[in-house]
């Protein structure tokens, strides 16, 4: 349980401070409003008119992976979903929805699936922890520890956590490739990549898989490359 509870953990804190600690937030929210009319005054009625975001960003729920802050990205500069370990699946109509908003009415140009180190869905993945209705879902990892295993279990123990973030990541991104909406986009022939990257929690820093495609005829050579590396790196 430990790899799950770490995640859930500062959801599961329901403690006798809960008021005062919503009445906080919505305090700062009312401070925050005020100090950036008064900095920016056209701010809120520039962005009620429209929201014209380049990025989408699949991440994952981890509270400690905020696409907009570690990006340094404003309100209405990145669209995003984010579900436990940034999966894309192909039945899930939630994160469907959502890109094809994205990428066929705001016209996004980089879709970004991004995924981290220390996560808690892939490390319920690796070590098949029975956490309730979740494992239906980490069930999709798990696939992915099983399409990968021969080579995971190759490596020192140690390293088998990250390097599985890693390969998520990437199929992660080759799923999203591979996506109705992208890939009719790419037909209709929008401007549109796919990125995977990865974040570190301990020095907030994203760092690029190396996974990056434009068209259909590249998706399978550019995953086959940056499956290479990872493994590259892994070995070292
Ligand atoms: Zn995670």
């Amino acid at each position: 349980m430990v790899l799950w509870q770490k995640l859930e953990s500062p959801l599961m804190t329901t403690t006798a401070n809960t008021h005062s600690d919503i009445h906080a937030l919505l305090a700062a929210n009312k401070k925050w409003a005020a100090e950036t009319a008064a900095a920016r005054p056209d701010f809120f009625t520039t962005l009620m008119a429209q929201q014209a975001p380049q990025y989408m960003w699949v991440g994952c729920s981890d509270s400690r992976v905020p696409a907009n802050q570690i990006t340094g990205l404003e309100p209405g500069e990145v669209f995003v979903h984010r579900n436990v370990a940034n999966m894309i699946v192909h039945s899930d109509l939630n994160m469907l929805s959502a890109v094809q908003y994205a990428v066929d009415v705001l016209k996004i140009k980089h879709l970004l699936i991004v995924g981290h180190y220390g996560c808690g869905g892939v490390g319920a993945a690796l070590s098949n922890v029975r956490i309730g209705v979740g494992d239906n879902w980490i069930r999709h990892i798990k696939d992915v520890r099983n399409l990968h295993w021969d080579f995971l279990a190759s490596i020192p123990e140690e390293k088998r956590h990250a390097t599985l973030c890693e390969l998520n990541v990437v199929e992660q991104t080759f799923n999203a490739a591979r996506s109705s909406v992208v890939q009719d986009a790419w037909e209709r022939g929008n401007d549109l990549s796919v990125h995977g990257w990865i974040y570190g929690l301990k020095d907030g820093l994203l760092h690029d898989l190396h996974i990056d495609v434009s068209s259909r005829s590249e998706t399978k050579s550019h995953y086959d490359n940056a499956i290479a590396l990872i493994k590259q790196r892994a070995l070292q």
